[in-house]
């Protein structure tokens, strides 16, 4: 029962509210409210007028009431669908006040006179507030006022002065209380909004002390946790403390223990004097070093132990003093007098002993070296007479290799002088055996032409031996002196190559040059450097089989930063690097002889630059030689501060043999 009672009320106060929005505020939800209350009356009245005027027979007037009621229907449906208020109120404000013009043009007033003297009024000034509502209710009066002003003239008027004047009253009444009332309420309002004020201010004051209160306390937190962490730390760092007290304790116990263990078993002798010079301990090892017992020696001072020769007493007495007075002494060196009257050496190093901060003796430790310095004596001794020895053989290689530079110089100057003396009879030898040769002394048989051709070639090689041999002795006894000169190159190699045309002529040998001329001349030895080339040329022509080929190819190079470089300055790879190079220079010429000849072993292409090496040494060999040639052209190659080499891809796959020299 009271579950259904609940239920019609809030089905009551829901269609009441009907037209309610959210942002209405609570003035206008009232005034809704009470549309909706009225308006439902209304049409319930006036439909019941309407049924009763019907049923009388006054037609108009139930029509009348109908179309009324009918307004006020679709007034509410629109309320409720659209919300709108403002429409609604305007729309009552203004219908009332038609209907009150027009009743009061009809007459209608006159019957209804006191309820239309406070409906309009009531409906303005509650619908559209005091001050509009007050507006409304003045240009009505006026209006009402001046119709019937008109119908006063007019002698129309149905309606008394008197009934005019109440409608003054009246409607000045409602609009004066309205006035009041709104007058009233602001003021309310305004103290209200002033007392709000005043508590929002507090609400802020509390709100700020609040903040301040939190402020503090989260403060007065952090401190209490930073003192915690502090005391944990410090607890914690007590505690280690506590725990290396222990360890330091046991330490020093061990250490002790060690110290008693070392002056007990010690190899080295441990003792201690106290300031009066007075041996206060030391370890029983005395016994078997110096033959004395501990207790002999304890409680002497340094003069009664009698231990040091007297040289040593003063020396001792000084150290222990400054030991004393708090420096310590390193290893030193003591004569000490064993109990059977040897003499050690022993080796001391000494250290305060303290006692509350003040030096109250010495605690030291003597170790026996005498076996050790006698060692080193020996050693010493050993040492200075290598040492004389090395000297004698050093002097005795000095002599060895005087005698041999002279007996070399000696050689070189009689391969020298030799070659010399032989030169001139062969040269008689040649000169005649070629006189009789081109038949000058009558004709000769085809034997006697024959031998004597042979005659000519084997002085010619005597000669050519004979030649290279002097050249050699000569570099190597340092009499071959560079004579430098400035010319060009592209002449000279042109010479030397015209030197072995003819014999390459023979074996139809193709000579091919590869020069680059330097316009400028370069300072060399003419002589010497043609020899070189001659020399190489005239090697490649002999090993090359006929129809072969023979290259004579020059370049200018530059050597910098331990690298080589052709005059475009394109990096070249030559054997040599700055070490091996005699010689800190730029400038530099390359001259090379290729061929298509017999090629060289890689084994050999170092040896056949020393004298008289010869690839195929057989009596039988098929080249004619000396095996002096490379030698000599390496010997000229180093005299101009150059270097000489060759490279092979093998035995029958030709040879290459280039140097280089400064310029
Ligand atoms: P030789 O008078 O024998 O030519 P060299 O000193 O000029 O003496 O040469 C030594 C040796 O080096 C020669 O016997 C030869 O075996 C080898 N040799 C020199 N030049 C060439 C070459 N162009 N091709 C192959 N082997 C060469």
């Amino acid at each position: 029962m009271n579950f259904l009672g609940h239920d019609l009320i809030r089905m009551v106060v829901g269609f009441f509210s009907g037209g309610i929005r959210e942002d209405h505020d609570l003035e206008v939800r009232l005034r809704i409210r009470v549309i909706n209350i009225i308006s439902a009356i209304t049409i319930l009245i006036l439909t019941f007028f309407g049924l009763t005027a019907l049923e009388k027979g006054k037609l108009p007037l139930g029509y009348f009431d109908f179309s009324v009621a009918l307004i006020f229907f679709i007034t509410q449906i629109y309320l409720r669908k659209t919300g709108n208020y403002n429409h609604v109120k305007y729309f009552w404000v203004i219908s009332t006040g038609v209907l009150f013009v027009y009743l009061f043009n009809t007459g209608g007033i006159e019957h209804t006179g006191h309820l239309w003297v406070y409906i309009f009024p009531l409906v303005a000034a509650f619908l559209l507030g005091a001050r509009k509502g007050a507006i409304a209710i003045s240009a009505l009066l006026a209006g009402v006022i001046v119709l019937w002003l008109v119908d006063l003239f007019q002698g129309t008027a149905v309606y008394s002065i008197n009934l005019v004047a109440r409608f003054l009253v009246s409607f000045s009444i409602i609009s004066f209380s309205a006035c009041y009332y709104e007058h009233f309420r602001n003021e309310t309002l305004q103290k209200l909004e002033t007392s709000n004020l005043e508590l929002d201010r507090q609400i802020a004051k509390l709100k700020r002390a609040e903040g301040a209160l939190k402020k503090n306390q989260e403060e007065l937190e952090r401190r209490v946790e930073d003192r915690t962490r502090e005391l944990i730390k410090s607890n914690e760092e007590l505690q280690r403390e506590i725990a290396e007290h222990l360890k330091t304790g046991e330490l020093l116990r061990a250490s002790e223990e060690q110290y008693r263990l070392v002056f007990e078993n010690s190899f080295d002798v441990v003792f201690s004097l106290d300031d009066q010079f007075r041996m206060v301990s030391i370890s029983p090892s005395v016994e078997r070093i110096l033959g004395y017992k501990p207790e002999e020696l304890i409680g002497r001072d340094l003069i009664e132990l009698n231990l040091l020769p007297p040289q040593y007493v003063k020396k001792a007495f000084r150290q222990i003093t400054e030991v004393l007075g708090g420096e310590s002494i390193s290893s030193t060196d003591y004569e000490v007098i064993a109990k059977d009257g040897t003499v050690l050496i022993v080796q001391i190093s000494g250290a305060p002993i303290f006692k509350l901060g003040k030096v109250v003796g010495m605690s030291s430790i003597g170790r026996d070296i005498t076996a050790q310095k006698k060692a080193e004596e020996v050693l010493r001794q050993a040492h200075d007479e290598l040492e004389i020895r090395v000297q004698q053989r050093t002097r005795e290689l000095e002599r060895t290799n005087e005698a041999l530079e002279s007996a070399n110089q000696i050689k070189s100057d009689f391969l020298a002088n030799m070659s010399h003396e032989l030169r001139t009879p062969l040269n008689h030898i040649m000169g005649f055996t070629e006189l009789v040769a081109n038949k000058h002394f009558g004709d000769l048989n085809a034997v006697q032409e024959e031998y004597l051709k042979d005659v000519l070639q084997s002085s010619e090689h005597l000669l050519s031996l004979i030649n290279d041999i002097l050249d050699l002795s000569k570099v190597e006894a340092g009499k071959l002196d560079l004579k430098t000169a400035e010319i060009r190159l592209g002449p000279l190699l042109e010479n030397s190559l015209a030197m072995v045309e003819a014999q390459a002529g023979k074996g139809r040998i193709r000579l091919l040059t590869e020069i680059e001329d330097n316009p400028d001349t370069i300072q060399v030895d003419e002589r010497k450097l043609k020899q070189i080339v001659y020399n190489l040329l005239s090697n490649a022509v002999k090993f090359t089989p006929d129809g072969g080929e023979v290259t004579l190819s020059a370049r200018y190079l530059t050597y910098r930063d331990d690298r080589w470089f052709t005059r475009e300055g394109q990096p070249v790879g030559l054997p040599w690097d700055g070490n091996d190079l005699p010689v800190h220079c730029e400038r530099w010429v390359n001259i090379s002889v290729r061929d298509t000849g017999i090629g060289i072993k890689d084994e050999d292409l170092k040896r056949i630059f020393n004298p008289f090496e010869q690839v195929d040494h057989s009596l039988g060999r098929r080249y004619q030689g000396t095996g002096l040639g490379l030698s000599v052209s390496r010997k000229l190659a180093e005299l101009h501060r150059g270097r000489i080499w060759a490279e092979s891809d093998g035995a029958g796959k030709g040879s290459r043999f280039s140097f280089v020299i400064p310029i």
